[in-house]
C-alpha cells in the first residue's frame, strides 16, 4: 500500500521544540549549547566566507579537513585513519542514512540496541532493511551476549549503535565494545558507529571507539559531528570514517544525497581541530560542571536524577520522584505548566517497556539551568 504517517513520524525534536517556541518555554528538550559556539571558530567561518571559495567543494570533503581528522583521532583516540578513510557529510544524520544507503540491501537484518536515536528505525525500514531491536532496560542498561546472539540470524548484516548513548549518557564498558567486536566478526556483521558524544565524556573516562578493537578496522564505519565537538549544532558538519571497500561505496551514497557540505564551515572546523586539545578538555569540564549543577538543583527539588556518564543529557526518574504520570504526560504538561521543555525516553523505543524517564538537556548557561530548577521546583 502508500505509505503512511507512522512510517515515517515527526521527529520528537523537532516536535518539542516547535511547541517550546510556540509557549516561549525553556527548551531542555532538543540537544543544543545555549551559547554561539567558541568564538575562534566562528571567526575562521567568516573569514573562509569572504576569502575562500564558495562552489563546489571535493565530494568526499576538503583535504585540509580529513586531514585534521586523521590528525585528531590519532591524537585523541589512538587510530590510524587516513584522509582517504574520511567522507564529510552534511551533519552526522546524513552519515547515518548514507551508511544505511550504501551498506543495506533489501531484507537484510540491522540489529540495533535501545534506547535508540529517533532517527534509526525510520532509515533502517525506507532502506528496507528489517530491524533486530535488543532493548537494553534501566537501572543498569547493560548489554549482554545472551540477547544480543538471539537477536541474530544469518540475514544479519549490519549493527547499527550509538556509543555514549543518547538519551541515557551511558559509555559503554570495554567489555560490552569487545563482546560487540567479538560478534561482529564471528556473524560477519558490519558496526555503523554513531559516536557523536565522543568529547562529550566526563568523570575523567575516556571515549574508546569501537574501529579500535580487535578486526573492526575493515568492518566499522565510524560517525562523528563538528556540531557536538564545536557546539555549533547547526552547521550540519559530520563525518564517517571506514576502510577503502566501504568508504567508496559510502561516498557513492553521499553523492547522491547531499553531494557536498558548506566549504567555508568545513575549513573552520579543520582550524579548530588543529588548535591545542586545552579548549576540548576546558568545555568538557563546563559541560560536567552543568550536568552536575542540573542534578544538584533537580535533587534538591525532589527529583530522583539518574547518573549521566556523557552526552548534554541527564534523566529524571519519575515514580522515584512520586510522580505517578508517565513520561510523555509529564512532558505535556510541564511544557504548559512550568515553562520547560524535555524528551521523553519511551521515544527511543518502537514500543513502550520504558514510560517512566524524562531526559533533560543541560548544556545550558547557570542562568537558564536555575530558572529551569525552579520552575520545575514549583511544579511538583
Ligand atoms: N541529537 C539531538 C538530540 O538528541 C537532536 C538532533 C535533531 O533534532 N536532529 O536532542
Amino acid at each position: 500500500g502508500h505509505p503512511v504517517y507512522r512510517d515515517m513520524p515527526t521527529t520528537i525534536f523537532e516536535h518539542m521544540s516547535a511547541r517550546a517556541r510556540e509557549t516561549g518555554a525553556i527548551n531542555l528538550g532538543q540537544g543544543f549549547p545555549e551559547g554561539p559556539g567558541p568564538q575562534d571558530v566562528l571567526q575562521a567561518a567568516a573569514d573562509a566566507l569572504l576569502t575562500r571559495s564558495s562552489q563546489y567543494p571535493p565530494m568526499p570533503g576538503l583535504i585540509e579537513l580529513r586531514t585534521a581528522l586523521a590528525d585528531h583521532y590519532a591524537r585523541r583516540q589512538g587510530l590510524d585513519l587516513s584522509p582517504q578513510d574520511i567522507i564529510v557529510t552534511s551533519g552526522a544524520t546524513e552519515a547515518i542514512a548514507a551508511s544505511l544507503l550504501a551498506l543495506v540491501r533489501p531484507g537484510d537484518e540491522v540489529l540495533m540496541l535501545a534506547p535508540l536515536y529517533d532517527a534509526y528505525l525510520p532509515l533502517v525500514e525506507r532502506v528496507g532493511g528489517v530491524a533486530r531491536v535488543v532493548k537494553l532496560m534501566p537501572p543498569d542498561w547493560r548489554v549482554t551476549r545472551d540477547a544480543l546472539e538471539a537477536a541474530i540470524t544469518p540475514r544479519t548484516r549490519i549493527l547499527l549503535m550509538n556509543n555514549p548513548v543518547n538519551p541515557t549518557g551511558i559509555v559503554l564498558r570495554e567489555a560490552e565494545l569487545a563482546l560487540l567486536a567479538d560478534l561482529c566478526t564471528t556473524h560477519d556483521l558490519i558496526a555503523l558507529c554513531d559516536e557523536v558524544w565522543e568529547e562529550t565524556v566526563y568523570d575523567g573516562l575516556p571515549h574508546r571507539p569501537l574501529i579500535g578493537f580487535p578486526g573492526m578496522r575493515e568492518r566499522t564505519v565510524k560517525i562523528g559531528s563538528a556540531g557536538k565537538i564545536f557546539s555549533v549544532t547547526g552547521w550540519k558538519v559530520g563525518w564517517m570514517c571506514a576502510a577503502p571497500p566501504i568508504a567508496t561505496l559510502l561516498a557513492r551514497a553521499h553523492q547522491f544525497l547531499t553531494f557536498t557540505t558548506p566549504p567555508n564551515l568545513q575549513w573552520a572546523v579543520a582550524q579548530g581541530l588543529g588548535w591545542p586539545e586545552d579548549w576540548l578538555n576546558d568545555q568538557r569540564a563546563a559541560y560536567q560542571a552543568s550536568r552536575d549543577r542540573l542534578a544538584a538543583g533537580l535533587s534538591q527539588a525532589g527529583y530522583v536524577v539518574q547518573p549521566s556518564g556523557a552526552t548534554w543529557f541527564l534523566s529524571i526518574d519519575l515514580p522515584a520522584s512520586g510522580i505517578t504520570m508517565d513520561d510523555v504526560t509529564f512532558c505535556n504538561r510541564i511544557i504548559d505548566e512550568a515553562g520547560v521543555a524535555a524528551i521523553p525516553i519511551s521515544a527511543f523505543y518502537p514500543d513502550d517497556p520504558v514510560t517512566h524517564l524524562v531526559r533533560l538537556c543541560f548544556s545550558k548557561s547557570d542562568a537558564t539551568l536555575d530558572q529551569a530548577i525552579e520552575r520545575l521546583a514549583a511544579f511538583r
